[in-house]
């Protein structure tokens, strides 16, 4: 028998886990409109807000989520729709602006910032609006080798491609837009640390051994599991397993581990038995 046939229990659980989180929405669309801190004057599911969630991944690198969605707020404020035609603005303009904003000081890639924009905005002007562009395109990991040719340190050189990836499921997140139309059985999910928990307290890795060489082959294995938990649908599994356990950072004074955010309680939760995390119970 092999690890999936001797582990018919958890694999249930795990799944049962994750259809618990079905209701709870990626925590960046909250500071779009209509959600709990809207900091961006429109939906996320415009056209305007996927452009907005394009800046918000392909900078998203040593900041934190609000500071950055602050950011962000601040130049929709300055230049609103105009955002999307920065790359005609000079660069040195846009870039003293950016370094101006608060939040700004302590962030390593902010002097990259502009140039990422910039770059962000001829990607637009080449391919038009970006979920049109997707659903055109058909096929996610195409769209990530794309972003990754034509814009300014989206992942050319990484191994991992987290920032394309990571784009690409929040695609998978609106509303509006099937996954059907762009995920097969070649997008990856990208990777993060409570990924890499639940493979080791439920998953194949409990067993000791780490049958990778690579981050890539990593990646692959983590991916060919997720795909065997929901054929077709591997997306469903980012939110859930990244936030296991996950101290909750979004509000520093928030101890509780982030999976909390679905069940309430770890006495409701299907993990429960063999999470080394589980409180009050
Ligand atoms: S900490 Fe609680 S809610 Fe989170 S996975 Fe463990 S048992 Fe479930």
């Amino acid at each position: 028998m092999n690890w999936v046939e001797e582990n018919t229990d958890t694999i249930s659980a795990l799944r049962e886990y994750v259809q618990g989180f079905e209701k709870i929405r990626p925590s960046v669309f909250d500071y779009f409109e209509g959600g709990s801190n809207p900091l961006i004057p429109l939906p996320v599911e415009s056209e305007r807000g996927a452009g907005t969630l394009f800046f918000f991944a392909s900078l998203y690198q040593n900041i934190t989520e609000p500071v950055l969605m602050r950011i962000l707020s601040e130049l929709w404020k300055e230049f609103g729709t105009d955002i999307f035609k920065l790359n005609r603005l000079p660069f040195a303009r846009l870039n003293s602006k950016i370094l101006s904003l608060p939040g700004t000081e302590k962030w390593a890639f902010a002097q990259q910032a502009a140039g990422v924009l910039r770059s962000g905005c001829d990607f637009f002007y080449a391919h038009g609006g970006l979920l049109a562009w997707v659903e055109k395109e058909k096929d996610a990991e195409n769209c990530v080798e794309i972003m990754c040719r034509d814009v300014f340190l989206m992942g050319k050189t990484s191994v991992l491609k987290w920032k394309p990836r990571y784009f690409m499921w929040l695609l998978t997140q609106l509303k509006n837009i099937s996954p059907d139309f762009f995920w097969n059985d070649r997008a990856l999910v990208p990777i993060t640390q409570g990924h890499t928990r639940i493979m080791r307290e439920f998953g194949p890795l409990r067993k000791g051994r780490v049958p990778w060489t690579t981050p890539a082959e990593k990646q692959d294995y983590f991916n060919r599991f997720y795909r065997m938990l929901f054929p077709g649908e591997s997306f469903r599994v980012y939110l859930p397993f990244d936030r296991y356990l996950k101290p909750g950072d979004l509000n520093p004074s928030d101890l509780q581990f982030q999976c909390l955010d679905a069940v309430k309680h770890c006495r409701n939760c299907r993990l429960v038995e063999l999470c080394p995390g589980k409180v009050g119970v």
